[in-house]
């Protein structure tokens, strides 16, 4: 991925750096006798993948929830069933938190209710949220904790659902609304959290990733146990993932004031951008579009901040120097953030911000010129091709719109840095699947989605690696295979950029290499 020399056959590695890297012949004159070499055989090398917008610590700590996933979910009785069983053992009082519920594959296809959550935990606190965790649910326990009744005003951004009658039914929308119950759930202790991000971390390294950004630490609460957890990780030589690490507001606002922030720097652990959300997801139908959604006639959902607070906001982050992430999947969000940015560099004009827009699903070509002529860096959700594809057409969007979603032929087009991710746990983080659709764009049931946004196997591979090591200003160390940088790499069983493209995915990786240490090998 050096453009100066793309393609070699060998490198030398030092103190976990590339120390030469260029033909077999240049490299063996250039490595010390005693060297270890190793011979791979004709397999692919590529740099360690850099996953842009995926949440290691929230996926850890959905192992320590309740399976509510579709698969292996099939009815809203059987996610009854794995929620009573933890509160039959459960002492009374104790909060029982669920992870992944899908209304659009459950056999129901509704939400789940207050009298759900409540027959299946009248003794405990519930709160389970849905695959996108952009909706939640909660029991009577939960709200009582809470003190949402009928009478609990809106929150700004956010919405308790209520009956025809005024009775919240359970289902809470967007962060505003989950936050009222979240605040009374009690953190994860650091140790646990250590405990299941080691994990998490094993996961990514069977998927060739060697960096991640961690990209919304704080979302559900927990933000300063996580970030002590990877201190305490990285102090103990088990942080073998480098973390780049994106902050919800409040909590970034906390620790600019505690003046903590500038005791983060090493290679494994970073400070990231601000984070932000200006809308929801389009499969919870709180995307923020311009036109109302197909199965909601009408309706185009919110904005989640008020336009003249969103630009107040950013300007004051971006003039103090510091990188913003903000989340939009709708076209109407993502005008949004993207006219609050305009307004802050042209009153304080800088050159090399990186702001990024996060998922970017319905962006336009207009929306993609400015982000170019802004400076903004878009991370497409390119895995929602696959995942989501057929039910964007079938009940989100329709055909026209569905075929327009994550445009990255079109930023390829108006030469725009910009990165693909696959924002787990909403879905497996897997590079190579997320290229995949990149460059395939099949959906689940083999639909091909807007073939004219197809973008080539390297054009994907740069969004995994030099495009994603700019968005955390890191170019200089990581994202190419160059004398000096990082030793991060991943073997792979077959060349991405030859292999026939609808076979991206099933490539195995089979090592992966952080500093010039292997943390996987395959079998
Ligand atoms: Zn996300």
């Amino acid at each position: 991925m050096n453009p100066k020399a793309p393609l070699v056959s060998a490198f030398g590695i030092s103190a976990g750096r590339f120390s030469v890297v260029g033909s077999e012949a240049e490299v063996r004159k250039h490595v010390a006798d005693k060297s270890h070499v190793v011979d791979l055989h004709g397999m692919t090398v590529v740099p360690g993948f850099i996953e842009t917008h995926s949440h290691p610590s929230l996926y850890a700590m959905t192992l320590l929830q309740v399976d509510c996933y579709t698969p292996p979910n099939e009815n809203v009785g059987h996610v009854k069933a794995r929620i009573k069983k933890l509160a039959d053992t459960a002492a009374p009082g104790q909060w029982i938190k669920g992870w992944g519920y899908d209304d659009t594959l459950i056999a129901e296809k509704c939400h789940l209710t207050l009298k759900d959550l409540d027959e299946a935990a009248p003794r405990n606190p519930v709160f389970v949220s849905h695959i996108s965790g952009h909706l939640a649910y909660a029991n009577s326990l939960a709200f009582e904790i809470a003190g949402i009744d009928p009478e609990t005003p809106q929150p700004e951004g956010g919405e308790i659902e209520k009956d025809d009658l005024g009775i919240p039914t359970g289902l809470l929308k967007e962060e505003p609304a989950q936050r009222l119950v979240v605040r009374h759930i009690p953190p994860y202790t650091v140790g646990k959290l250590k405990d299941v991000l080691q994990t998490a971390i094993t996961y990514y390294h069977r998927n060739g990733i060697t960096s991640t950004h961690d990209a919304a630490i704080g979302y559900f609460r927990n933000g300063s146990q996580t970030i002590q957890a990877y201190r305490e990780l990285e102090a103990e030589g088990k942080l073998d993932l480098r973390i780049y690490m994106t902050v919800v507001e409040e909590l970034y606002r906390e620790i600019l004031r505690s003046g903590e922030a500038k005791g983060f720097g090493s290679n494994f652990l970073k400070m990231g951008a601000v984070k932000f959300f200006q809308d929801g997801s389009i499969q919870a139908n709180t995307a923020a579009l311009s036109e109302a959604y197909k199965n909601k006639p009408g309706f185009s959902g919110e904005l989640i901040i008020r336009q003249d607070t969103l630009d107040e906001l950013l300007e004051g982050y971006h003039k103090k120097g510091i990188q913003i992430a903000v989340h939009a999947n709708g076209d109407r969000a993502i005008g949004s953030v993207l006219a609050a940015l305009e307004k802050a560099n042209l009153r304080y004009p800088r050159k090399d911000h990186r702001h990024m827009i996060i998922h970017c699903q319905l962006a336009s070509k207009d929306h993609i010129a400015r982000m170019k002529r802004v400076g903004v860096i878009p991370t497409f959700f390119v895995n929602h091709i696959y995942y989501w594809g057929d039910r964007h057409v079938s009940i989100f969007l329709g055909p026209d719109r569905a075929g327009r979603i994550d445009p990255v032929a079109s930023a390829v087009q108006e030469g725009l840095t910009f990165t693909i991710h696959s924002d787990l746990p909403v879905t497996p983080v897997d590079p190579l699947s997320s290229m995949h659709c990149a460059v395939n764009r099949m959906t689940k049931e083999n639909m091909l989605l807007g073939p004219e946004e197809r973008i080539s196997p390297l054009e994907a591979l740069m969004a995994y690696t030099t495009y994603a090591a700019r968005c955390s200003f890191e170019e200089d160390i990581k994202g190419s295979i160059e004398t000096g940088k990082l030793a991060d790499f991943t073997v792979l069983s077959d060349n991405p950029l030859t292999i026939a493209p609808e076979k991206i995915k099933d490539i195995q990786v089979m090592q992966t290499v952080v500093g010039g240490r292997v943390v996987y090998e395959c079998g």
